[in-house]
């Protein structure tokens, strides 16, 4: 049935979680600190919160997409700061750290509600088109207890483990794509240099085995996948100042298992440079831009 459900951080994958949340038949209650996020879903229906701890009591469930560890954190502090219902579930779908989704599931716990981590991938078409796959940390009752809704942002809800577990498994897959992204752009790059036709490239590598999402879905060469941000001057989408915090966050999960990341840490330094060189607000698929404009070293 139709459920109260508090969305807070309408940005790029929040609106169009959040939107397909209202298309589904729920009633949404909505906040981020951008007013023109906020107006965009009150367009569609969802009411208007000026205060998260307000939201938060008229709320089933609270679904929280936010930026990194610091907002996130601050943003559970003031929303839980006077009381929470009981039987208000909350969902923090942000990327995040493992460490940070365990300390909150201890603050949130010991004022009476529960909390879990689900994070997302799939990216802002996944978002758009309810596709989008959730890894889910917490106990077996309380996946239970979210998977219709998360089910109407996405198509496959996987339960990872214990609370935590769901960012181990994001972490590990961003840091994947972080590779892999770098590893399409020289390769389409290259390609072209010696003369290839973008797009022949691209088909063919995508019926070969260097096919992944990066080539495929996300190419990063303007032209060759229609929707994606390479076409727009790589606005919108995944910024290269996220992708640097999830490398971050994996190069902190590698150091506390003592685990050898030797792609991901140069991948970690190719996307902070992106960031040094102004382009944190663009796609971090804008990795290829720059690599067309450099020469071999
Ligand atoms: P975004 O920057 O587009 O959106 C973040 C939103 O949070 C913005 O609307 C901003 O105004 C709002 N916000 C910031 N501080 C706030 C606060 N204190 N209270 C309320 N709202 C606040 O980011 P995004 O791309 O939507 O990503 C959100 C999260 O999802 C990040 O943790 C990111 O790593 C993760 N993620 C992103 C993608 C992607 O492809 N974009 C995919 C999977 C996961």
């Amino acid at each position: 049935g139709a459920k109260n459900i508090g969305f807070v951080g309408l940005g790029n994958m929040g609106a169009n979680m959040a939107s397909n949340l209202i298309k589904a038949g729920h009633k949404l209650h909505v906040f981020d600190i951008s007013k023109p996020a906020c107006e965009g879903l009150a367009a569609k229906g969802a009411t208007v919160y000026a205060k998260t701890s307000e939201l938060a009591k008229n709320s089933d469930f609270v679904i929280t997409m936010l930026p990194n560890n610091a907002i996130v954190d601050a943003s559970y502090d003031e929303m839980t700061a006077d009381g929470v219902n009981k039987d208000t579930i909350f969902i923090d779908s942000s990327t995040i750290s493992p460490d940070l989704v365990k300390s909150l599931q201890k603050k949130i716990s010991a004022k009476g509600a529960r909390f879990i981590d689900a994070p997302v991938s799939g990216g802002v078409p996944g978002a758009e088109q309810a596709t989008l796959t959730f890894m889910v940390g917490g106990t077996e009752a309380e996946y239970n207890a979210v998977k219709a809704v998360l089910e109407c942002m996405g198509k496959k809800i996987t339960h990872c483990g214990v609370y935590g577990m769901g960012q181990a498994a994001k972490l590990c897959n961003n840091m994947m794509l972080a590779i892999s992204m770098i590893g399409v752009s020289e390769a389409m790059n290259l390609a072209v240099r010696q003369g290839l036709d973008a797009n022949v490239f691209a088909e063919i590598i995508n019926s070969s085995t260097g096919r992944c999402w990066a080539s495929e879905i996300y190419n990063p060469v303007p032209g060759v996948c229609p929707t994606a941000p390479a076409n727009r001057d790589y606005a919108g989408g995944f910024s290269s100042a996220l992708i640097t915090k999830d490398l971050g966050l994996a190069s902190g999960v590698a150091n506390a298992s003592n685990s050898p990341i030797p792609l991901g840490s140069l991948a970690h330094k190719v996307y902070q440079s992106l960031c040094d060189k102004g382009l944190g607000n663009k796609d971090f698929s804008v990795v290829y831009d720059l690599m067309k404009k450099e020469k071999f070293s």
